[in-house]
């Protein structure tokens, strides 16, 4: 295939200018999603308020068929009307942020938190403490209630053996193996601006390099290899099992559904230097048109009945219930090395860092 950069996000909104931006000192990493406890109590389903709300509008990121599945459970348990649209995480904050006079939907479910926090701090979230998240650790939620985490993902390398071989290379297992020459024009991540996949991997090299020019130095040299830059997070682990890139970088778990569903050529590898790890979310919306739907939505994803609806749907996030189950297709975050993602910095510079990658990134000469 002849190599081309499409490049197919353009980027209006972001003011803010590229220069360096201070490292905040890394935070430790959380212990990984426990296992189930016999012990604890399920938490309460939520109860239904006095006048019952009809209907309940999602803004819903992670994969299409879990949005799907999902909404579906919802609706069929508690009697509201309940639709949703899939953006990714980016495209979800230009939304909100377009429409923050008028807000379309009540309740965000999904995606990296550092997209959240960077909502809130434009003001588009509304705090609100779920009773059932107490069940949830500390270290996956909010301490002023802005989001709480419903899973856990690591990043990681979805590579096609087939492909590899052919081109002579090992299943990467380094950051730095995927500057490799002979990857030229063989890898595909997704636009960090749009995507929340690919802003983990960029705060993933601020946090393992040290700085964000450190970060940007890797990232060039990254570039020279780069077919494409995707607008959602997981397409690149697509491309990769079409053959049409030997790696992606993707979440694992979007990596291991690709395989399960008949991607067999795609492999899964993380890097020794540490990987960066996502913390899914859910939020209510500031100005909600539905805030009681939206409020039993949110108490509802956090208990582990509804955390045991992504395996069926081949999503392998980790719960962060305890007592939800865990699949046995799930990454053991125990067994890889994860950086010390720090989300609320990784949220407050994501507008600066997204920005700099626009021109500085994408605009470089290959
Ligand atoms: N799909 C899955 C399975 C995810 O885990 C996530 C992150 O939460 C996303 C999609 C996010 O999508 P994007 O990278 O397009 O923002």
């Amino acid at each position: 295939m002849s190599r081309s950069l499409l490049v197919q996000i353009t980027l209006a909104s972001f003011i803010v200018s590229a220069c360096a931006l201070p490292v905040a000192p890394p935070t430790p990493a959380p212990p990984p999603a426990s296992a189930p406890s016999a012990s604890t109590p399920e938490p309460a389903e939520p109860k239904a308020p006095a006048a019952k709300p009809e209907k309940l509008t999602v803004l819903c990121t992670p994969q299409e068929d879990w949005c799907q599945a999902m909404t579906k459970a919802f609706q069929e348990q508690f009697g509201i009307q309940t639709s949703y649209i899939r953006l990714s995480s980016g495209e979800a904050l230009a939304k909100l942020r377009a429409t923050k006079d008028n807000p379309e939907f009540s309740v965000w479910w999904g995606g990296p938190v550092d997209t959240y926090v960077a909502a809130s701090t434009e003001d588009l979230l509304e705090p609100y403490v779920s009773p059932n998240a107490a069940e949830i650790p500390s270290e996956y939620k909010d301490p002023n209630g802005l989001w709480t985490g419903v899973y856990v993902g690591a990043l990681g390398f979805c590579s096609n053996r087939e492909t590899l071989s052919k081109l002579g290379v090992e299943k990467p297992d380094s950051w730095e193996d995927l500057l490799d020459p002979k990857l030229k024009g063989q890898v595909a991540m997704a636009h960090p601006a749009s995507s929340g996949t690919a802003y983990t991997a960029v705060w993933t090299q601020v946090t393992r390099l040290g700085s964000v020019d450190a970060a940007f130095d890797y990232l060039k040299k990254l570039h020279q290899n780069i077919l494409q830059y995707t607008k959602s997070g997981s397409a690149p682990g697509q491309m990769a099992g079409r053959g049409e890139v030997a790696v992606s970088v993707i979440f694992s778990h979007d990596c291991v559904k690709f395989a399960d569903e008949g991607m067999n050529m795609l492999e899964v590898s993380f890097p020794a230097e540490g990987t960066g790890y996502e913390i899914g979310g859910v939020a209510l919306i500031k100005g909600a048109p539905e805030p009681e739907a939206a409020k039993m939505w949110i108490d509802w994803v956090l208990t582990a009945s509804a955390q045991e609806i992504g395996p069926t749907v081949k999503s392998y996030q980790l719960p962060t219930n305890p007592n939800a189950k865990v699949s046995e297709r799930s990454v053991k975050l125990s067994e890889i090395k994860l950086v010390n993602y720090d989300f609320q910095e990784a949220g407050k510079n994501r507008k600066a860092i997204t920005k700099r990658f626009e021109d500085e990134i994408t605009t470089a000469p290959q």
